[in-house]
C-alpha cells in the first residue's frame, strides 16, 4: 500500500473512531466469551464506567444484573448463523439499568432501550465478535405509555357510572349480550337479577337528594361485596340495579337475591338520622324460550314488579 493510501486509510479510521465515540447510541463489541472489546462514550456516560474498567472483562462480571441466559440466547444466532437480533422496549423495557430523569413527567426512572445484536465478520468471513447497539427510546416509550394510560382511563370513564362505580347501563347491556351469546353456545346456566329501592322517593323527600345519593352508593357497595368476581353488576337507572350471575341457575339466583335483600334491610345508612331502606328483586334464569336480551330483562322486570305488588322487600323468580 502506498504511503498516501495508508494516510488516507488512517484518517478514515480516525474519523470512524470519532463517530463511534460521539454517536448518540450505545456501542459494545463482544468476543466469543462475551468479553468487552469496545465500549463507546454513550455507554461510559450512562453506566458511569470508563473503558479501562470494562475492556477485556466479561460483560456479565461487570454488569451482574444483566439477564445473562436471555442475552446469550439472543446473541448465539449471531455467532452461529450470522443473523442479527432485535429487541424492543415493549418486549424488555431495558437491557442495562441506566438512570433517566425526566423533569417534566418524572415518570421514567430508567432509560427505555431498544437493542440490536449484529454479527461482525473477520477477514476469514467468520463471526468472531458481535456488536450490541443500544438505542435510548425513553421519549417514545413514555409517550406511548401515557397515551395507553389515557385511553384506558377514557375507556373506563365511558363504562363506569360515576355515582356508584358500577358499570353504566350501556356497557352493562353489552355485557348482557355477550352472556346471551355465550349461553347460546355453551348452555351454561346464567341468571339475571333486576332490583329497585323501595319507596325511594320518600328518602329523597324526607332527607334530601344528596342523602338519596348516599343511599344509592351504600346499596351499590353492598352489591359489590356480595357478588362474585365473575358476576357483572350495573346501574340500570336512577335507583334500579342489574346483575348478571354467571354459571348460576334460578335457585342460586334466588339465594343471592335473598342474601342481598337481607344485607340491605339490615344496613344502617348514617345521615343525621339513621336511615334504613329495603329493595325488591326479580330473578330470571336464561332459557331457550327467551329470544333476546330485551325479553330477558322484561322477564326479570316482571318478577321485580311482582315483588313490589306483593308488598316489597322480597324476591321473586320468573
Ligand atoms: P317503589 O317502591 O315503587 O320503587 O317506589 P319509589 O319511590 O322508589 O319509586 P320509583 O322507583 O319510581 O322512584 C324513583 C325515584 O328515585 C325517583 C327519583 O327522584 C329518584 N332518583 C332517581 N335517580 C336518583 C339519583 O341518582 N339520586 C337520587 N337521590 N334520587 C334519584
Ligand atoms: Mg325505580
Ligand atoms: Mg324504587
Amino acid at each position: 500500500m502506498a504511503q498516501d493510501d495508508i494516510n488516507h486509510f488512517l484518517k478514515d479510521v480516525h474519523w470512524l473512531m470519532d463517530i463511534l465515540q460521539n454517536i448518540d447510541v450505545g456501542l459494545v463489541v463482544l468476543d466469543r466469551e462475551y468479553q468487552v472489546c469496545l465500549w463507546n462514550q454513550f455507554m461510559q456516560n450512562h453506566s458511569g464506567k470508563a473503558p479501562e474498567h470494562v475492556l477485556g472483562q466479561s460483560l456479565f462480571d461487570v454488569f451482574p444484573q444483566l439477564p445473562q441466559e436471555w442475552f446469550c440466547r439472543k446473541a448465539e444466532p449471531a455467532f452461529v448463523l450470522q443473523s442479527a437480533a432485535f429487541t424492543t422496549w415493549e418486549q424488555r423495557p431495558y437491557l442495562f439499568h441506566f438512570p433517566h430523569y425526566r423533569p417534566i413527567t418524572g415518570s421514567a426512572e430508567f432509560m427505555y432501550q431498544n437493542s440490536t445484536i449484529i454479527p461482525l465478520l473477520n477477514t476469514h468471513a467468520e463471526v468472531s465478535h458481535i456488536c450490541l447497539i443500544l438505542y435510548d427510546v425513553t421519549d417514545t416509550a413514555i409517550s406511548k405509555i401515557t397515551q395507553t394510560e389515557t385511553n384506558n382511563r377514557l375507556e373506563d370513564l365511558s363504562r363506569i357510572d360515576h355515582l356508584t362505580q358500577l358499570f353504566n347501563r350501556g356497557y352493562w347491556e353489552s355485557c348482557l349480550e355477550q352472556e346471551f351469546k355465550r349461553f347460546d353456545r355453551y348452555h351454561i346456566p346464567c341468571t339475571l337479577i333486576m332490583f329497585d329501592i323501595d319507596h325511594f322517593k320518600r328518602v329523597n323527600d324526607t332527607h334530601g337528594h344528596s342523602v338519596g345519593d348516599d343511599v344509592i352508593r351504600v346499596i351499590s357497595q353492598c352489591l359489590k361485596e356480595e357478588m362474585r368476581e365473575t358476576d357483572v353488576a350495573g346501574r340500570y337507572g336512577g335507583e334500579e340495579f342489574c346483575v348478571i350471575l354467571t354459571a348460576t341457575d334460578s335457585d342460586g339466583g334466588l339465594e343471592f337475591a335473598e342474601r342481598l335483600r337481607n344485607r340491605v334491610e339490615n344496613q344502617r345508612i348514617m345521615a343525621q338520622n339513621e336511615i334504613r331502606v329495603t329493595i325488591s328483586l326479580g330473578v330470571c334464569e336464561l332459557n331457550e324460550s327467551i329470544e333476546n336480551t330485551q325479553t330477558w330483562i322484561k322477564r326479570a322486570d316482571q318478577a321485580l314488579y311482582h315483588s313490589k305488588n306483593r308488598g316489597r322487600n322480597q324476591s321473586t323468580q320468573n
